[in-house]
């Protein structure tokens, strides 16, 4: 993936694994994550999804997903990518349930710089989840051409799943304009 095209699913930077600024009041926090599935550290692939998403994870629960700037990161190990696969493209669905929020990458707004900036107001989180839609959507239009990855397309099936799932996006067949 090159920086601009990582740049824009929100994973710039996302390999380095000490603290570092990223932006006002924004440090980065658990990188290197292993698969949120099994927990096996070596992984294989790697997916971005909304912040909200966390809902849909095992112990996602307590994660204030509103102060999470940027996209979450979920790794996943070689054999888990393949069921994952097949569930997005064969099933429809996403694997969220069986996530671990645990093992996820993210960048969480830290409390004492949110303080300390003009507002305290929650991240928000709709402007990010608007364009992973689109992208997603993008995507998935663009699934029979050659240039199309598979990982892209597994990726849009598991952002659009859930942002459906949690309410976000209207179901295909709706005809509600977002
Ligand atoms: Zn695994």
């Amino acid at each position: 993936m090159s920086p601009s095209a990582a740049r824009s699913w929100g994973l710039n930077g996302e390999t380095h694994t000490t603290l570092r600024p990223v932006g006002i009041g924004v440090y980065a926090g658990l990188k290197n994550t292993p698969c949120c599935l099994c927990g096996r550290d070596e992984t294989h692939t790697r997916i971005a999804v909304p912040p909200r998403a966390l809902r849909l994870m095992a112990n996602g629960g307590p994660i204030a997903w509103r102060d999470v700037v940027g996209a979450v990161t979920l790794r996943f190990c070689a054999d888990d990518w393949a069921l994952v696969s097949d569930l997005a493209i064969e099933m429809d669905a996403h694997p969220l349930s069986r996530c671990n929020a645990a093992h996820v990458s993210l960048d969480l707004r830290e409390d004492h710089e949110a303080l300390l900036s003009a507002t305290k107001d929650e991240t928000d989180q709709t402007e990010l989840e608007a364009r992973l839609g689109s992208e997603a959507e993008a995507t998935l239009d663009a699934v029979d051409d050659p240039y199309t990855e598979e990982r892209d397309v597994v990726e849009a099936i598991v952002v659009l799943r859930a942002l459906e799932e949690l309410g976000v996006r209207d179901s295909p067949g709706d005809t509600v304009a977002l």
